[in-house]
């Protein structure tokens, strides 16, 4: 029997729409106008994109002329305020005994007429919590508001995967933080996916820029297998795992068969098998490391009784493409 990881089906002739999930502006603490980062996207090649600024919702495209496609959104946060002063003054948070830190989650939803409930320019106030089980309440509101939500950036909120595991309903977590890489050198966020799935969370993963200074942008995306370029085909797709996730290689297939996990993609200089079993499974171009990437495909001849995998493609520019998972039991 053979499964198809559901970005890959029935789509071989048809380009997939290319679209950024979590990005910043002006409207809050992001360094360029709405136009100037949409304008950005568009001569990028995107198809769509969300605003999502910091508890301040957004549908409106502010630069038509590109017929680049919005996706109404937000980022939306929860964390261990309120702060205090501590014995010299200094504000700090008051953490709880387990460490933790803060949740940060992009919220993108339907149009309003398709049961979205919010409006344009809503205001959010953060979440006050100590905990993902405090949290699991706002995210049910949110969903219940009609939004799918994305766990963000685990590394830079310095929260490990157990203090985050147990939330509900997100169906995508950060797996590549453009803005997190650059700044902060935080680029590990994909090892936090592979704890949930061990764990046998089932959740996609997502490239996003998170971008705030204009340098962050265009550097990760996803690629979607939507129906047409709308949101609510957009939406669809991204619920259903319909899509991958890029920094530069693009990824055509990928299927398990008869024991064997296949991936088709871009010129590469690596692809690797990610897994609940070691070790973990490489291939790597006949011309090896340095030289130009040369491999296409790859097979992973692992018989049976995994319970998932995943793939990671790498160009001869050290950029990483990441499939969503199939899962076997
Ligand atoms: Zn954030
Ligand atoms: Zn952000």
């Amino acid at each position: 029997m053979m499964i198809r990881q559901a970005a890959f089906a029935g789509n071989k002739n048809n380009p997939m729409l290319k679209g950024g999930l979590h990005c910043h502006t002006t409207r809050s603490d992001g360094h360029g106008t709405p136009e100037e980062v949409i304008r950005l996207h568009k001569e990028n090649g995107y198809d769509f994109l969300a605003l999502t600024d910091h508890r301040f919702y957004n549908y409106t495209n502010f630069a038509p002329e590109t017929g680049i496609t919005i996706v109404p959104g937000m980022e939306y946060d929860g964390g261990g305020f309120p702060t205090v002063a501590d014995n010299d003054g200094l504000l700090t948070q008051a953490f709880d005994s387990t460490g933790f830190r803060c949740f940060h989650t992009v919220c993108i939803g339907p149009e309003k007429e398709n049961g979205n409930a919010y409006e344009q320019d809503q205001r959010f106030d953060s979440a006050r919590v100590k905990s993902q089980e405090e949290y699991q309440p706002y995210l049910d509101k949110l969903h219940a508001d009609g939004q799918m939500t994305i766990y963000c950036h685990p590394e830079w909120s310095s929260t490990p995967a157990r203090y985050f595991s147990k939330l509900k309903g997100n169906f995508a977590m950060e797996i590549w933080n453009s803005g997190c890489a650059i700044e902060d050198d935080m680029d590990t966020d994909a090892a936090y996916w592979d704890e949930l799935l061990g764990q046998g969370v089932r959740i996609n993963g997502v490239a996003t820029d998170d971008g705030h200074a204009m340098y962050h942008h265009c550097k990760g995306w996803v690629r979607v297998n939507a129906k047409d370029n709308t949101v609510s085909s957009i939406l669809a797709a991204l619920n259903e795992g319909k899509f991958y996730s890029s920094c530069g290689p693009e990824i055509y297939d990928f299927y398990f068969e008869d024991g064997k996990f296949v991936v088709e993609c871009s010129d590469a200089q690596k692809i690797r098998l990610h897994a609940d079993k070691h070790p973990t499974r490489i291939a790597r171009s006949t011309t090896g490391g340095g030289a130009d990437g040369n491999l296409t495909r790859a097979e992973f001849n692992v018989g049976n009784g995994y319970s998932y995998a995943r793939v990671t493609v790498i160009d001869k520019e050290g950029r990483h493409a990441w499939t969503n998972p199939i899962y076997l039991k």
